[in-house]
């Protein structure tokens, strides 16, 4: 229970809302995170891997079914979400019932970039001025009614991103996103076991830049290998969610902040059975 003190003096409404300070009809003294069916978090053994964009692209997918999905983004210090989902220019704003998150084309969002003035502005925030901002995230934002909320974790399994699971009630697991050369599947295999040191459930691993399908003579180029990722699950056993090919529209398409789940590349195959293997998990 994400119970918030009723702390009239500090508070950007006092005056305007109709709580008379006994917390009756206080806006923020909700539990935000009762009203999401799914909360997942989406995390790396290391930074680079495409955490961030497998997280937009599950949410387009699923969004595109008709869920009602929000994306949390915990990379405080590295905030894209808003770029990859062609929001950056928007801003987080107070409304009557909370902190009103940015829209994205039905996609809810907040982030740290929905904040800052300037986007080159770095966050230099130690861990527990970070762990706040996402607390807020957390119990000021107005989900309003979610079937599913992705939070893009921060990189790596330091105590940042063991700080963000202890924040959020009842997850219901976690996807581990990783690339297939050992150095990236070395870190992921900790990103596991941390998962499953906090006793939440390892929904999946998707292996990212999973070979290059050459444009011109459709030969696939194992540029980092292929298969580590579905070797480790195996080993760590824990479920394979699948694989999605180095496409480099993936990247521009980031950049211009689409989704390749829209695009029909191969990329975009690939995906679908990520997401259908997901909702099978679910519904
Ligand atoms: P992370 O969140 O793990 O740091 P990002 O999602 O920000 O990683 O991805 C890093 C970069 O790699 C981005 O420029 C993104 O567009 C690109 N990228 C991610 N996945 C792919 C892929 N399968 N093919 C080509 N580029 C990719």
């Amino acid at each position: 229970m994400t119970e918030k003190k009723n702390d009239c003096d500090s508070c950007a409404q006092k005056g305007s809302c109709k709580d008379q300070g006994d917390g009756k009809e206080c806006a923020y003294k909700v539990d935000r995170m009762a009203k999401v069916k799914h909360k997942i978090i989406i995390a790396s053994g290391k930074g680079g891997v495409g955490k961030s964009t497998v997280t937009v692209n599950l949410a387009r997918a699923l969004q595109m079914k008709g869920l009602r999905v929000g994306i949390l983004d915990g990379d405080i210090t590295g905030p894209d979400i808003p770029k990859l989902l062609g929001i950056e220019d928007e801003k987080l704003r107070q409304g009557p019932e909370g902190i009103e998150p940015a829209v994205a084309e039905g996609i809810k969002a907040a982030s740290m970039a929905l904040i800052l003035t300037s986007r080159d502005t770095p966050v230099v925030w130690r861990g527990p001025m970070k762990m706040a901002a996402i607390k807020q995230f957390i119990q000021d934002v107005n989900w309003g009614d979610l079937d599913f909320l992705l939070v893009d974790m921060p990189p790596g399994t330091s105590d940042e991103p063991l700080s963000v699971v202890q924040l959020i009630p009842e997850l219901a697991g976690a996807i581990i996103v990783t690339t297939p050369q050992d150095v990236a599947l070395l870190d992921s295999r900790k990103a596991v076991n941390m998962v499953k040191a906090m006793k939440l459930p390892v929904l999946g691993i998707v292996e990212n830049m999973s070979g290059l399908v050459c444009p011109h003579c459709g030969e696939r180029i194992s540029i980092f290998g292929s298969g580590g990722g579905e070797r480790m699950a195996e080993e760590m056993d824990v479920p394979f969610l699948g694989a999605i090919p180095i496409d480099p529209s993936i990247c521009t398409l980031g950049d211009r902040g689409e989704t390749f789940v829209q695009s029909g590349s191969e990329a975009g195959g690939s995906f679908g059975k990520i997401v259908e293997r997901l909702m099978e998990m679910f519904f």
